[in-house]
């Protein structure tokens, strides 16, 4: 059982970081993480045992044995330990092993079942839980897994922030639906809420700008995956970073205004850095989109297509001026805001696609 029920989750003055490999693969690996992370700034160390793939035949954890592992990393480094649970069997082993802290994941979120049965499961304990949000769009089955926790008697219920499938192709792995994490924390202004950069971006490339968006909203902290080696890595290899990409990231943000004691504060400053870190993620995703289209251009060269295709354009204008219309963005706005984005696409193709004609403005990507 869990023995140090004292202790509380909620983040004070610094964000809470929770780090670890997004897998138990080996003892060795665990350990050697966990101690380069000790040092870190890191509170509480990560690592998935029960894993829920999407689909079969991916590797789905090591299960019992590596619960050993963790109470290692505790003995050996007195960081936290945390992992996901799904079912009644993992949160007796979580708790007979002494893991400190559980977070439920998002396909579980997302079935009210699951959730009731882990709440079961862990009424009378004083366990730490964290609830990712669900894998759609819904807060209120987020915060009805919440509330089936709370029901059940556990004092300390978090949530953690995870993007959800996207419909379609994504930059993002899961989009982040930054709606999702400022509803919630609308309506339940007293819970922790952390952020998971590493399962939105789905890559290194984009987490930093995630991670960062979350604080400057004011989230409580972070949930980032590292591994010793992230390509060797035997579940989501693209997303996760060494101890030491970790290390500077983290010294990046601590520049960063966080979310401090005054969770509630909206001061100008603070909206004044809101903006300018959301301004750096559309840079961001403007530069990335500006080097898919220069793809598509070298494509279009080498198999010899034809570069017009004006159907396909309006086609996407729609697309984006319905999406952009339901939340709330002014129509003519969002017209002339892709119409520039396109004619810079076009420009880029044109660099490509010096010998293909190409007629008026439309060029399809
Ligand atoms: C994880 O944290 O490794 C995980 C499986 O996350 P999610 O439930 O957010 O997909
Ligand atoms: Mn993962």
């Amino acid at each position: 059982m869990n023995t140090k029920s004292a202790w509380t989750l909620k983040a004070q003055e610094q964000p809470l970081i929770i780090a670890g490999p997004c897998s138990a693969e080996t003892e060795a690996q665990v350990l050697a993480t966990a101690h380069q992370l000790k040092d870190t700034g890191v509170n509480i160390f990560r690592a998935g045992i029960w894993k829920p793939r999407t689909r079969p035949g991916s590797f789905e954890g090591i299960g019992r044995p590596a619960l050993a592992w963790l109470q290692r990393v505790q003995a050996e480094t007195g960081l936290r330990v945390a992992t996901e649970v799904a079912n009644t069997k993992h949160v007796e082993q979580g708790l007979q092993h002494g893991i400190d802290v559980l977070w439920i994941g998002a396909r579980t979120t997302a079935n009210p079942f699951a959730v009731q049965e882990i709440a079961d499961a862990l009424k009378g304990t004083a366990i730490p839980v964290l609830v990712k949000n669900p894998v759609n769009p819904d807060v209120n089955l987020w915060l009805g897994a919440i509330e089936r926790l709370e029901k059940a008697g556990i004092k300390q219920v978090g949530a953690i922030h995870r993007g959800i499938s996207p419909l379609g192709k994504s930059v993002y792995r899961n989009n982040p639906e930054w709606n999702m994490p400022i509803t919630l924390k609308k309506l339940r202004p007293d819970l922790l809420l952390i952020n998971d950069p590493s399962h939105i971006a789905g890559n290194r490339q984009l987490l930093a700008g995630i991670a960062e968006t979350a604080l400057a909203l004011h989230m409580d902290g972070l949930m980032i995956e590292t591994h010793l080696q992230p390509e060797a890595a035997w579940s989501d290899a693209h997303q996760q970073i060494t101890p030491q990409a970790l290390r500077e990231l983290l010294a990046k943000l601590s520049g960063r205004p966080l979310a401090s004691g005054t969770r509630s504060t909206t001061d100008l400053n603070d909206m004044r850095h809101s903006i300018d870190y959301i301004d750096e993620q559309l840079i961001d995703l403007l530069s990335y989109r500006m080097q898919v289209a220069t793809e598509i251009g070298n494509y279009k060269m080498q198999h010899g297509l034809a570069v017009f295709q004006q159907e396909r354009w309006a086609e996407l204008l729609e697309k984006h001026t319905s999406l952009a219309l339901s939340k709330n963005l002014n129509e003519e706005f969002i017209t002339q805001l892709f119409d520039r984005i396109h004619q810079e696409s076009v420009r880029r193709q044109h660099g490509v696609l010096p010998l293909i004609p190409v007629r008026a403005v439309a060029v399809g990507q």
